[in-house]
């Protein structure tokens, strides 16, 4: 049997569609890059913005189509979008034939067994679930935790996914130890909220920690000692961003000195609304502690433009804590209602014109910073995981620093950990060569004139 798997969205999704993978090859399935090719298509599907759910529904179109010429062909909503009303319409209308929510992912064979299956259920084995380690991969995922218990009153992050439920260490230890015999050098931990990893119910700066499990300060430190060269994680929340996570990263070699810190809004009137529980203030306090103990660390975070009721002031204090921030790179996005999410029940949406406005303005701004932050490493040694050639072709491979920006290496390196001289720098590139006399050449202008912003 022939299976296709289509993954929307976040870094955990990836990893779950791993996994489902890995529990399809185990049931005998190979794999095949064409749905047309394939017995069993499983769209794995994320619900966080309206964008990812209208590819999905494009998508359910089309496959829709293709069961109507072939009657034998199967067809899987998985992930948040199926978890929710708007999935489950969605799968009726599309005539779907298996749904499984993000916490029902374990149950895929016997799903595909029935050939007609809905589960919606958190299953409990999935707190105890390790994957097989991807073969041939430089880089993989490694979920903690799974779920948020935080309230953010946009978000349908916590309606799909569930309350927070933390993996056993040892688990989390056996799959790095398994990830680095199998040649991975860099490994993320995921989660909605890392920092929360091994807390009990609840959320807040001074939450209990769960018996038997470490902190996360401390589970940081036993990854980095597992071997693995390079350790990241996504994604903090300020609120529990404390200084012995600070300390753990400036104290474990392995774990990058990259940081990703969402704030979302740099109005407290807007953190307020958004039930984010922290202050711009707090906030600020978190940066300076990752400035003082970690100078050379990369920032990075998510902000979302046009909340209800943000007004242009409220938008100018986030304008401004960008620049007093200086982050090296930002995720924006144009607030978008959730059906069932607070912020859509109780506050009217800003007009679209006035969202897209403002974040044509946030981007402008980033890039403005980040070209600056990048400039900076100009003529600095930095390590770069080289996945491949680069996305433009040419004499050149394309990989990321240690600090997350993207790198473009001329020359034919293999995949793998390398350091090269950054020679020359964009807002989201970082163009470097492997010995210092060499120069990057007119690759690095031909490609800024033709690339995309
Ligand atoms: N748990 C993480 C956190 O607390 O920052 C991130 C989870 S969410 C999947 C990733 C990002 O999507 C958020 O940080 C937020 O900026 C954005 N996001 C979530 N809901 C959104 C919405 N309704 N409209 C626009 N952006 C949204
Ligand atoms: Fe969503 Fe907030 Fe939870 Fe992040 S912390 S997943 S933004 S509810």
């Amino acid at each position: 049997m022939r299976a296709h798997v289509v993954t929307f969205g976040c870094q955990m999704n990836e990893y779950d569609s791993h996994a489902l993978q890995s529990e399809l090859a185990a049931a005998g399935y190979s794999f095949v890059d064409d749905y047309r090719e394939a017995d069993l298509v499983l769209v794995n599907t994320c619900a966080v913005r309206g964008k990812p759910v209208e590819k999905v529904q494009t998508l359910l179109g089309e496959l829709r189509k293709e069961k109507r010429r072939r009657r034998d062909l199967t067809v899987g909503l998985l992930g948040c979008l199926a978890q929710l009303p708007e999935g489950r319409r969605m799968g009726e209308k599309f005539a779907v034939d298996i749904m499984l929510g993000p916490g029902a992912i374990t149950e895929i064979v016997p799903a595909v067994e029935r050939g007609k299956y809905r589960s919606f259920e958190f299953r409990s084995e999935l707190q105890f679930y390790s994957p097989p380690p991807p073969s041939g991969a430089v880089s993989a995922h490694l979920t903690i935790m799974r779920g948020c218990n935080h309230r953010c009153t946009y978000c349908i992050v916590p309606a799909t996914r569930g309350p927070e439920v933390s993996r056993p260490a040892a688990d989390i230890i056996a799959e790095a130890r398994a990830l680095e015999d199998a040649g991975v050098v860099e490994v993320t931990l995921l989660g909605q909220n890392v920092n929360s990893y091994g807390m009990a119910e609840g959320t807040g700066a001074r939450r209990r920690g769960l018996s038997g499990y470490p902190s996360f300060a401390e589970l940081l430190r036993m990854v980095g000692r597992v071997g693995i060269p390079r350790v990241r994680f996504v994604t903090s929340h300020p609120v529990n961003f404390d200084d012995r996570i600070i300390e753990a990263i400036a104290d474990t070699p392995a774990v990058c000195r990259y940081i990703h810190l969402p704030v979302q809004s740099g109005s407290n009137r807007v953190l307020k609304r958004m039930a984010r529980e922290y202050t711009v203030e707090f906030y600020l306090d978190r940066v300076r502690r990752i400035r003082e103990l970690l100078p050379d660390a990369t920032i990075s975070t998510d902000i979302i433009a046009g909340f209800p009721g943000e007004t242009d002031e409220d938008f100018e204090e986030t304008l401004a804590l960008y620049r007093e921030v200086r982050y090296d790179a930002a995720y924006m996005f144009i607030y978008s209602e959730r059906e069932g999410t607070p912020a859509a029940l109780h506050f009217g949406d800003v007009p679209r014109e006035i969202k897209v406005e403002r974040l044509g303005r946030l981007v402008d701004l980033s890039k403005e910073v980040s070209l600056e932050r990048n400039r900076a490493w100009v003529g600095r040694e930095v390590e770069v995981l080289v996945r491949g050639p680069a996305d433009e072709g040419g004499l050149l491979v394309q990989g990321h620093t240690r600090g997350n920006h993207v790198a473009i290496v001329r020359g034919y390196l293999s995949p793998g950990i390398h350091r090269v001289v950054v020679a020359e720098a964009t807002p989201n590139r970082l163009y470097c060569k492997t010995d210092a006399s060499q120069s990057f050449g007119s690759d690095a202008r031909l490609y800024q004139l033709t690339s995309k912003p």
